[in-house]
């Protein structure tokens, strides 16, 4: 790989399907299928520009060290992982979802301190502060929804789409901690060395994402 390469950081699974088509529309597409390959590193169709698929938990950490120049993230892992890291210059208005709080049906307001289970403990710290709540957390990296029934928490705050997981499980959304899309990032050096071919690719981003929603 060659310094003067541009690489781009995709996140994987339902956000990758929303990205493709948006990127195809901005003219970047990868030469092979993503999907139907083992490779985690893609030449695509404009000279100098690699695409990654990684987890979207791992696409901040690679931005912000310069790894790859600019990423596709959901907010709900850039706010976890601190917006400071990385420029946030476009949002793609892809995988909208809400980053929420949820309790049992039916529960009673908590007379002590509230055990919030999460996988985002930073952005749960943060908003409960925030509201002057004191809570106690409790560090999940899965099957959040069967914290509450199984005793480990009275609440938990994760991604709600539809709210069905939420419902399957006994459990109903509450306060909206942030809404939540997959944007952009771009690392802070690459910004300024690579400045003319990002911000090509931003414009025409741009473009794909103003297309979509007119
Ligand atoms: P739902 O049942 O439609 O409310 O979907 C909730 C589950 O889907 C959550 O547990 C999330 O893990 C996942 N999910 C939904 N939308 C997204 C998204 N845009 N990005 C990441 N995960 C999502």
């Amino acid at each position: 790989m060659s310094s003067s390469d541009l690489i781009i950081a995709l996140t994987k699974g339902r956000i990758l399907d929303e990205t493709l088509p948006l990127f195809a529309a901005a003219g970047i597409e990868p030469v092979e299928d993503i999907a139907k390959s083992r490779k985690l590193l893609f030449e695509s169709n404009v000279p100098g520009v690699k695409l990654m698929v990684m987890r979207g938990s791992d696409v901040p950490t690679y931005v912000e060290f310069g790894s790859a120049d600019m990423g596709v993230a959901g907010r709900d892992l850039i706010l976890e992982y601190g917006t400071e890291a990385f420029y946030e210059p476009l949002d793609l208005g892809i995988a909208k979802c809400r980053l929420m709080t949820a309790r049992p049906v039916g529960a009673p307001p908590p007379t002590e301190r509230l055990r919030v289970a999460t996988k985002f403990v930073n952005s749960a710290k943060r908003y409960f502060a925030e509201q002057g709540q004191q809570i106690e957390l409790i560090k999940l990296n899965g099957a959040l929804e069967l914290a509450p029934s199984m005793g480990l928490a009275d609440a938990i705050v994760d991604i709600v789409d539809t709210g069905n997981t939420l419902k399957a499980n006994g459990l109903e959304a509450q306060e909206v901690i942030a809404q939540i899309s997959s944007r952009i990032i771009v690392n802070k050096a690459a910004m300024k060395m690579k400045y003319e071919r990002i911000n090509d690719i931003l414009a025409r981003l741009r473009l794909a994402v103003e297309a979509k929603v007119s």
